[in-house]
C-alpha cells in the first residue's frame, strides 16, 4: 500500500463498495453573504465548489435517486453515503438541516458526509447528527475546509477564519465520535512547503480521520482568476507538487485516509488546473514516484514522543 486510498477505506469500513453521492442544497455560505465576510475565498466560484453536483433546486431524494442512477450500473454499488457538499451545509436554520439530513436517511444510505466551515457549527447540529448516527446506524463524517495552516496565507485568500477555530472544531466534533476529513490545498503560492508538511503534522496530532487534498485551480471570474491574469503570483511546476505531496503523505499517518490528492474542475469555467494535464495522469506519476523509491504513507512519521524514546 503506497497510501491508504479512500476507495479501500470504505470497502474495509462496510465490507462493499461504498460511493459519495453530492448533494446540493439551496444554500450559501456566511464568507460571501456578510455575516463573516463578503466575497467569499478568493478561489472560490458563484457556484460553490460542487461541480459534480445536482440543481438545487431538486429533492435531496430527487438528487439522490439521479445521482444513484449513474452510480449503479457504472461502478456495481448498492451502498452509499449522502454528501452534502456545496457550500456550507450547516449554514441554515436548525429545523431546514434537521428536514435535509433526514430526508437522506434512505435504506441504503451507510453514511451522512456534511461539507462545512471551522467557524459554523453549533452544538445543537452535532446533536442531532449524533441522534441520526444512533437511530439510524449511520457513519457520519464532518468535512471541513481549512486549505492552509498559514494564518497569513489565511487572510490573503479571504477565509474568514484561523487556525484556532480549525482546532477547536476539530476537538468538538471528535468529542461526538465523528469522522472528520479535512481540505487543504497543496501549493498555494503563499504557503512554503514547511506549512504545508506542518498540516501533515497538525492532521497526525488532532487524529483527523481522513484528508483531502487539492492542486489549486484557478476558477474563472474569481478574484484568483484576476490575480492570475495579472500575473500577481507564481504557480509551482507539476514535478515539484507531485514531490510535495509525496513528502506530504511519507509524514502523515499511515491510519489517515487519502480522499484526493490533485484538484478537480471543469474545463469550461476554469484559467488553470491540474497544468493542463489529467489527475489521473499526474496521481500515477506520483504512485510511480513512490513505488521507484520504496516512499510509503508514513514513513516518516513519528510522534515527538516516540523520537524521545528513542
Ligand atoms: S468557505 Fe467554502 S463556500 Fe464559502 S467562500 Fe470559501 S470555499 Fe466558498
Amino acid at each position: 500500500m503506497l497510501y491508504r486510498k479512500y476507495s479501500e477505506a470504505l470497502v474495509e469500513k462496510f465490507g462493499e463498495k461504498v460511493y459519495k453521492l453530492p448533494v446540493n442544497l439551496p444554500i450559501t455560505c456566511p464568507n460571501r453573504d456578510g455575516s463573516i465576510g463578503v466575497g467569499g475565498c478568493i478561489f472560490c466560484a458563484a457556484e460553490g465548489t460542487g461541480f459534480e453536483a445536482q440543481s438545487e433546486k431538486l429533492s435531496v431524494s430527487e438528487q439522490l435517486a439521479n445521482n444513484k442512477a449513474i452510480i449503479m450500473p457504472k461502478y456495481k454499488a448498492s451502498k452509499f453515503i449522502a454528501y452534502f457538499q456545496n457550500y456550507t451545509n450547516t449554514y441554515m436554520a436548525l429545523e431546514a438541516f434537521k428536514q435535509y439530513i433526514l430526508e437522506a436517511c434512505e435504506a441504503d444510505i451507510v453514511g451522512i458526509s456534511v461539507s462545512t466551515r471551522p467557524d459554523c457549527l453549533s452544538e445543537p447540529y452535532l446533536e442531532f447528527l449524533h441522534e441520526v448516527k444512533e437511530r439510524f446506524g449511520l457513519s457520519i463524517e464532518v468535512e471541513l475546509g481549512l486549505q492552509s495552516i498559514n494564518i497569513n496565507t489565511l487572510e490573503i485568500i479571504n477565509r474568514g477564519h484561523g487556525l484556532a477555530e480549525y482546532i477547536e472544531a476539530v476537538l468538538k466534533i471528535k468529542s461526538y465520535g465523528f469522522s472528520i476529513c479535512t481540505h487543504l490545498i497543496g501549493n498555494l503560492p503563499w504557503d512554503t512547503e514547511r506549512d504545508f508538511y506542518e498540516a501533515a503534522k497538525l492532521i497526525n496530532v488532532l487524529d483527523v480521520d481522513s484528508v483531502k487534498i487539492h492542486s489549486l485551480y484557478i476558477v474563472k471570474g474569481t478574484v484568483l482568476g484576476d490575480w492570475y491574469e495579472q500575473d500577481a503570483f507564481d504557480m509551482i511546476t507539476p514535478d515539484a507538487y507531485i514531490d510535495r505531496v509525496i513528502h506530504f503523505l511519507r509524514l502523515l499517518k499511515p491510519t489517515v485516509v487519502v480522499q484526493r490528492l490533485f484538484g478537480r474542475a471543469p474545463e469550461e469555467i476554469t484559467l488553470f488546473c491540474n497544468w493542463e494535464m489529467s489527475w489521473r495522469k499526474l496521481q500515477n506519476e506520483l504512485e510511480e514516484k513512490m513505488t521507484s523509491y520504496g516512499y510509503r504513507q508514513g514513513d516518516l512519521y513519528k510522534s515527538q514522543f516516540e523520537r524521545q524514546e528513542e
